[in-house]
């Protein structure tokens, strides 16, 4: 038996095991430190009270004979795509209605799993430095990748590429750099995939921290993108759901792909297919705690939760500033992007960091080699554990 051979052509992925390694030998020699960590991407506020007493609600109606639910509709119980389709979308006047929402289990598995439903000969276009996902679930399936430098120069915006691309994955505000697209800049994209017959592959998780009102919260504010684009919605980052697990993506009626006869074929029917066949849906419990997100309470909830964090990061953002640091991001998004002082590399930053200051950052260069020269810092912790480690960074 012969394994699919692609797998080897993957570059280990050993940037957060490389850095719990890293830091678990530096707690053996140092056991009296308390570490402090800004390096990791999960959450750390726990799940709002109007998500909790959903959930509460919930489980109680699968214990009941009258209301107990077992399979779900495919595509996700029409309480929760009507709410997305008129709060996400219609209140603020995007043209996306609720049978474009594919209710799913997290923005992972469908950024990864998307690339399916396209041709193996597709050239895919990848942001660099990026979230893994994109590049690793396309070079399993053995596509040959093509990596758009994002870098101080451009000021972390990939230029447009000379050559073809088909397929193009975009996260904004961006995941690790913390930067968004302007109207305009997202504009261009949208351009050239309409030009190009390409698909963008617009990862939306990090949405709800934008607070400049100019910036757009989806692809779809973008006229054309209804024809060319998929997004990605999770509800991990913005309402605490990593260990929850819920997220949606939109699947416009107008995006088509051609057939090798050059029939054009509606990816939404395509991907239904894929998923009613690979997927059993997400859990009803999860379903309505998403749904409670979009109650007056939840809202309200979520968004303080979300201005906790952005007080963080605004924090951090002040700190690493006098401290004559050049930072990117960290104004519309929860990550801080930092130039290492000094010409250091990434990893000796790191390590500058751990021993110094005994705080946690991720090495830049675990997210593509355009990273090199930069760490990110999260704002996801506590207030007093992103106070301290400011402090100790300032004393370094
Ligand atoms: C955290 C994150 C997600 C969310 O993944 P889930 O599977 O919904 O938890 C998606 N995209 C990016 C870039 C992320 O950082």
């Amino acid at each position: 038996m012969l394994i699919n051979e692609h797998y080897m052509n993957l570059s280990g992925n050993y940037l957060f095991a490389e850095i719990a390694r890293k830091v678990k030998a530096f707690r053996e020699l140092n056991p009296q430190t308390d570490v402090i960590s800004l390096g990791i991407g999960d959450v750390t506020q726990p799940l709002a009270p109007a998500v909790v007493e959903a959930l509460h609600h919930a489980a109680d109606d699968m214990g009941s004979p009258a209301s107990f639910r077992g399979y779900g509709p495919e595509r996700g119980y029409e309480f929760l795509r009507q709410a997305i389709a008129f709060y996400d979308f219609a209140a603020r006047g995007i043209d996306i209605k609720a049978d474009e929402v594919f209710v799913s289990d997290g923005a992972k598995s469908d950024t990864g799993n998307f690339q399916e439903l396209l041709s193996a000969d597709s050239v895919v276009g990848v942001t660099d430095p990026v979230y893994p996902v994109y590049a690793d679930a396309n070079i399993m399936a053995g596509r040959s990748i093509v990596k758009l430098p994002c870098t101080a120069d451009n000021n972390f915006v990939p230029e447009l590429p000379r050559e073809h691309l088909d397929v193009i994955y975009l996260c904004y505000p961006n995941n690790p750099t913390g930067t968004v697209l302007t109207r305009q800049q997202l504009s261009r994209w949208v351009a050239y995939a309409l030009e190009h017959d390409a698909l963008i592959l617009y990862d939306a998780a990090y949405e709800a921290f934008i607070s400049d009102t100019s910036i757009p919260h989806s692809i779809y504010e973008i006229a054309g993108a209804r024809q060319c684009a998929i997004e990605f919605h999770s509800y991990s980052k913005t309402a605490g759901f990593t260990g929850l697990r819920c997220g949606y993506t939109v699947v416009p009626l107008d995006v088509t792909a051609a057939t090798a006869a050059g029939r054009r074929i509606a990816l939404n029917g395509l991907w239904n297919r894929r998923q009613s066949t690979k997927f059993n849906g997400t859990s009803y419990i999860s379903q309505r705690a998403a749904q409670s997100i979009y109650t007056p309470q939840g809202r309200q909830q979520i968004q303080a939760t979300i201005n906790y964090y952005m007080h963080n990061a605004h924090q951090m953002l002040t700190t690493l500033r006098n401290l004559g640091h050049k930072t990117y991001g960290g104004e519309n998004a929860p990550y801080i992007w930092m130039k290492t002082p000094g010409g250091l590399s990434s990893w000796q930053y790191f390590k500058l960091l751990l021993e110094e200051a005994n705080v946690v950052c991720t090495p830049g260069i675990g997210f593509g080699p355009s990273g090199e020269g930069y760490v990110r810092f999260t704002a996801f912790n506590t207030r007093e554990n992103t106070e301290k480690a400011m402090e100790r960074i300032r004393a370094v």
